[in-house]
């Protein structure tokens, strides 16, 4: 009987893996990536997490997800592309959660654990807030955290200086809750606004629209003053030249995903 139900969760395992390259239109590259997880019962999330998804709209993973997902959680850096619409948020927010619960409590002046670095302002909003009832949840998890311990993750934003100085972001920065900062990131940490100390989980999203404003130097600079034993993941909807030179230099044995037809 065991022998069975063993065999039952090979089958099935090989089927998500053959729906994977087939019907979701998925490519998988790097040093072993691990194995797609296709169902969300089968996320080793945390149980509040868990019944959070089980609560929301989402039946199952997306494709990038379902890749994506795994990939993170094994610690390994991911570089993920997939058209505007296909979860990428998701496939990245999640499994920051993760991080950040499993570190321990910041102390007094160290910056944030996790950053998601997005290029406009609307993004960061979208993200910070989210859609979904999952989303909502979570930024509310990440809210109850101590005094202080600003763990959760920082959006900032490649806006100009004045911009960030004159919004209330850098007033709200104590405050118990998902923070944003926005402003050219370096100068922040000039500013010591913030700093990268304890930043073990770095998020780049919609790459290609960053250097399609020009923000290219930006990005490399974030990625050399965060520490290099970070995980770090990169998100795109095309995979363009310099989306794949950033990915060269930012990334360390990254799983490379792309899904469906991307330009
Ligand atoms: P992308 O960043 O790839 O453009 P988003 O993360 O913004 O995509 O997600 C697009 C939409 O799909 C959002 O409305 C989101 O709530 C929804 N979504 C994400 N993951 C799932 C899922 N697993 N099942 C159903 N809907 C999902
Ligand atoms: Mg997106």
């Amino acid at each position: 009987n065991f022998y069975e139900e063993h065999e039952d969760i090979k089958r099935l395992q090989y089927m998500d893996v053959i729906r994977l390259q087939n019907t979701m239109n998925i490519r998988v590259g790097g040093l072993k990536p691990p194995r797609p997880v296709c169902s969300f019962a089968h996320f080793s999330f945390d149980k509040l997490l868990m019944e959070a998804i089980r609560r929301s709209e989402y039946e199952q993973p997306t494709p990038i997800q379902a890749m994506a997902i795994p990939s993170a959680l094994s610690g390994r850096d991911v570089l993920g592309i997939a058209k505007t619409g296909s979860g990428k948020t998701a496939a990245y927010l999640w499994p920051a959660i993760v991080h950040i619960m499993d570190q321990p409590d910041l102390k007094a002046g160290e910056g944030p654990v996790a950053v998601v670095v997005v290029p406009t302002r609307e993004l960061a909003i979208q993200v910070k807030i989210g859609d979904c009832f999952v989303h909502k949840f979570l930024i509310f998890r990440c809210s109850k955290k101590p005094k202080d311990s600003v763990k959760f993750i920082i959006l900032m934003l490649f806006v100009h200086m004045e911009e960030a100085v004159s919004g209330n972001n850098l007033m709200n920065y104590k405050m118990r809750e998902p923070k944003w900062l926005s402003g050219r990131i370096i100068d922040l940490v000039k500013m010591g606004a913030t700093n990268f100390l304890r930043t073990t989980f770095l998020v780049f999203d919609e790459a290609d629209r960053m250097f399609d404003m020009g923000f290219e130097a930006q990005v490399k600079s974030i990625s050399d003053h965060v520490r290099p034993d970070r995980q770090c993941l990169m998100f795109s909807a095309t995979f363009k030249q310099k989306v794949e030179r950033l990915a060269r230099d930012a990334l360390v044995d990254p799983v490379r995903i792309v899904q469906g037809e991307v330009g």
